[in-house]
């Protein structure tokens, strides 16, 4: 689960981390407002959407007079912000963070992730703060440090201050305490993802956390409602959030053939069969191994409301799942939403002849593939077709 910057300054502020000091807002009154309140002679205001890249973008600006503030602030709220994060449709600004505007001496990059090699927390910092990590793993990797977190011994103080040291930070000793505090909220916090880009050095001489991002582990949300509290619903894709109250796995993808799967692994493969055949797969839908009629129908109603829709692509391997309950929920459901474009269905395992008997003979125009290869290609020529 993603969550806004002004969010993740929150949880830094909680940890020790320094970062400026701001106001959430949601009106250009309320922006000009929170300048008043913070004082000083300049200010930034920033949209607040859940992705990166939003200076590049028009969504970070520099403000050195209420009017300013006024103005940037009004014309940020309700654009549609487009960043290489956002996708070419973009994400509409509802939120700000109105903040004192800090002089920068220099940036720098601080980020933590998950290792999935070496299953450890792994500490990443560059001296090249405000660029991407992606572009300085790709042009200069030497200017990456990496440290794997032993989780018996959490960050040491040595650990830390080396990697500070290793980016050109002169104050070693005090980034490794704020090192070590980012730590402390990753794992406390179940974050999969913390980013801080830039952390800056400001010309008095102390290190600011002028960016942040987090990342949690959904799996973890249930002993942290503090966080499922930041939860922002706008920033969701609205068939995900449909799908996650019936317990469906769906992730809406720019394709049109929609594809029903039941498993993760079946779910995977299905698309990339249908890619190999020349089509494009709608979304990812892993109904799971217990789904019930009433799932199938939700996941059926999730896919057409797709407005991209050519066809439907049933793929079930029956085990636990049996075939003839299956074909059961697809009757149901297709009976339901008034199916408009064609559906092809691949069954195969438990009461396979089953279930294709009661696709059969239910009257309905359903396509029926004898395995995956036949299935995606009969899919594949359906969308063409209408
Ligand atoms: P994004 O990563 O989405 O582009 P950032 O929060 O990193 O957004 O802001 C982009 C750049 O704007 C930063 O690298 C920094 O140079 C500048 N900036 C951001 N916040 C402030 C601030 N409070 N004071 C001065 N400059 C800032
Ligand atoms: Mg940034």
């Amino acid at each position: 689960m993603k969550i806004h910057e002004y969010q993740g300054k929150e949880i830094l502020r909680q940890y020790g981390v320094p970062t400026p000091r701001g106001v959430a807002c949601f009106s250009a009154d309320e922006a000009v407002a929170a300048a008043q309140s913070l004082g000083g002679v300049s200010w930034v205001v920033k949209a607040q959407i859940h992705a990166g890249g939003r200076g590049k973008g028009g969504g970070v600006k520099v403000a050195r007079s209420l009017d300013e503030v006024r103005q940037f602030a009004g014309r940020m709220l309700g654009m549609r912000l487009v960043t290489h994060q956002t996708g070419p449709e973009g994400q509409v600004v509802r939120r700000l963070l109105v903040e004192e505007g800090i002089s920068i001496d220099r940036e720098f990059y601080l980020g933590m992730v998950v290792d999935r090699e070496s299953q450890r927390v792994a500490l990443l910092a560059s001296s090249e703060g405000g660029m991407e990590i992606e572009e300085v793993a790709r042009e200069s990797p030497e200017k990456i440090c990496t440290v794997r977190i032993d989780p018996e011994t959490g960050l040491t103080g040595k650990d830390a201050e080396e990697a500070a040291r290793s980016i050109g930070i002169e104050d070693a000793k005090g980034a490794a305490g704020l090192f070590q505090n980012l730590y402390r909220a990753f794992v406390e916090k179940d974050a999969m993802l913390a980013e801080i880009n830039p952390l800056v050095l400001t010309s008095n001489g102390s290190l600011l956390a002028l960016d942040a991002k987090f990342n949690f582990d959904s799996n973890a949300l249930f002993r942290h409602p503090e966080i499922i509290a930041y939860r922002d619903l706008d920033e969701e894709d609205p068939a995900e959030i449909e799908a996650s109250k019936f317990d469906l796995s769906y992730i809406s993808l720019d394709g049109d053939i929609a594809c029903l799967v039941n498993g993760a692994g079946l779910a995977m493969a299905t698309m990339d069969i249908i890619k190999l055949y020349g089509g494009n797969p709608a979304n990812f839908l892993d109904v799971g191994g217990g789904a019930s009629r009433e799932k199938v129908t939700e996941a059926f109603k999730l896919m057409l409301k797709n407005p991209r829709l050519k066809a439907i692509l049933v793929n079930i391997f029956g085990g636990i799942m049996r075939c003839d309950v299956i074909a059961e929920g697809i009757v149901a459901a297709v009976r339901e939403v008034h199916l408009e474009v064609p559906l092809v269905v691949r069954l195969e395992g438990t009461n396979v002849e089953l279930g294709k008997k009661i696709l059969a003979d239910s009257g309905l125009p359903i396509i029926a593939g004898t395995d995956m290869a036949d299935a995606a290609q009969k899919a594949v020529a359906a969308a063409r077709g209408a």
